[in-house]
């Protein structure tokens, strides 16, 4: 009896598409298209090359260690240490900045971070400890928009089994040089473009001892007012090159977000649970817009195919990374990490067996770094701050209308700060897809508050509103 029901609603369900009924959802609509690549974006990529990358990481690894404690050690041999590797860092943005006219302004944010002043980070700060974070601003040539921030970051400290080994190898070359090796050659690949709005290169400090450089700088981009859009960070993005390892992929690079936005108040929190909004946060349309980004600059298939895998949670399984400061202060972060990791090859001290012993070497050693990758996962970063950085920015206050009970949807908001001649892209999905599908370009008169009225019902969707200029370069969608 149970079987045949099952059958016959089956049939209706195939009579009724056969009818050609759609649903009003699709029928007002184009499906989303990759948007048109910027020739000078997909120029900029091509300085992205994995021989400076490897250059980069092996001289990151030639510091020895880059523990964070190892700031106050005084005996250390020559050449050796975090403080070095600060220096050598900012050495390069400003090498970078020389080869661009002076594009980049480079600074430190050097703080002290004394265990008296924060229990969080447990017993892994057992002395007042010297952190610096490093970073370059690619400043922003349209004044109205200059104030709009996105930024890339990672992390160049490092460490081994020991987390108050201060003195001992910690290559961390895969974690996380190969994350600051993407910050810089994003600064290398974008800073002779000119942006209107602004892009900041980080590398920050004390990752490991419990994201402690982040949470100073996200608090500094709090506290002086930074605009910032998005936070791309990059952490074990090297690819392992593991011998053996036949579930690696090297198509792709995971994208980890948050879906409530861990700087929710109680009344945010109310209304996004209410409306069934966990799964569009702002990190969220981040991780949304790195993937139309790879769609825009990556073959789909083939030898140089790359795209992001979207995973719908803030970080892997207990762990954590540097976006997450920056979610905590209230901006959109996500994290950048490679397919499968190799546990055997993080946080390891370095330990060769004999060969023939059957047993994995272990220690996060160039050897296992894969330079091509870092490069795909770099210049998928490029791509996405330029393409953000040259887009109109976020409209401002989205609404969905909702005085009039009906099934139409009458979506209002105004055009984001400096930018009047925005045009707009009304994007929606089924509220169980994961990606924008549909679409509807919007051109209204310049600089004028926007109201649109779709005859699609609002309980059956989720809407969204993003801004793009006339050369097709996407902002982030803002959901009302
Ligand atoms: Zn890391």
């Amino acid at each position: 009896m149970k079987i045949s029901r099952s059958i016959l609603l089956f049939g209706l369900a195939i009579a009724a598409t056969t009818c050609g009924a759609q649903p009003d959802f699709a029928r007002h609509a184009a499906p989303v298209a990759p948007a048109p690549a910027d020739p000078a974006i997909a120029q900029a990529l091509k300085a992205i090359q994995p021989a400076h990358i490897h250059q980069t990481i092996e001289t990151l690894v030639g510091f020895g260690t880059r523990s964070t404690l190892s700031s106050m050690e005084t005996d250390l041999p020559s050449g050796q240490g975090i403080n070095g590797t600060a220096d050598w860092i900012a050495g390069q943005f400003e090498a970078i900045s020389r080869d661009c006219g002076g594009c980049l302004e480079v600074r430190r944010d050097v703080f002290t971070a004394d265990p008296a002043s924060s229990a969080r980070w447990g017993n892994r700060i057992p002395r007042p400890t010297k952190i610096t974070n490093v970073y370059a601003i690619l400043r922003g040539t349209d004044p109205a928009q200059a104030k709009r921030m996105v930024l890339v970051t990672g992390h160049y400290d490092s460490r081994n089994l020991n987390i108050l080994d201060d003195h001992g190898a910690a290559p961390g070359a895969n974690d996380d040089a190969s994350g600051v090796a993407v910050s810089l050659e994003c600064a290398r690949a974008l800073g002779k473009l000119h942006f209107p709005s602004t892009i900041v290169f980080a590398a920050v400090a004390g990752e490991e001892q419990g994201l402690i450089g982040s949470a100073h700088l996200a608090k500094l981009a709090h506290d002086e007012g930074w605009q910032l859009e998005a936070v791309l960070n990059n952490d074990i993005v090297g690819g392992n090159t593991t011998p053996g390892d036949s579930l690696q992929m090297k198509d792709r690079v995971r994208v980890f977000s948050e879906g409530v936005p861990a700087g929710a108040t109680p009344q945010q929190l109310r209304r996004i649970f209410m409306l069934g909004g966990e799964n569009d946060s702002p990190s969220r349309e981040v991780a949304r817009a790195i993937a139309d980004t790879a769609r825009t600059y990556f073959a789909a298939s083939g030898p140089a195919a790359f795209h992001a895998f979207l995973v719908s949670r803030p970080d892997r399984y207990l762990r954590g990374g540097d976006h997450s400061s920056f979610n905590r202060e209230g901006f959109a972060a996500v994290r950048f990490t490679e397919w499968r990791e190799d546990y055997n090859h993080q946080h390891q001290n370095i330990v060769r067996p004999p060969a023939g012993s059957g047993k994995p070497v272990l220690g996060d050693l160039l050897e296992f770094v894969d330079f091509n990758y870092v490069a795909q996962v770099a210049r998928l970063n490029a791509a996405t701050l330029a393409t953000l950085a040259d887009s109109p920015g976020e409209p401002a206050d989205v609404k969905i209308v909702t005085e009039d009970l009906d099934n139409n949807t009458k979506l209002t908001w105004d055009p984001p700060a400096g930018a009047p001649d925005a045009g707009y892209e009304v994007v929606w999905r089924m509220t169980t897809s994961p990606d924008w599908q549909y679409v509807k370009e919007v051109r209204p008169s310049k600089g004028a508050p926007v109201s649109v009225t779709l005859p699609i019902s609002k309980d059956n969707v989720i809407f969204g509103v993003r801004t793009v200029d006339a050369a097709g370069h996407r902002g982030l969608v803002v959901v009302p």
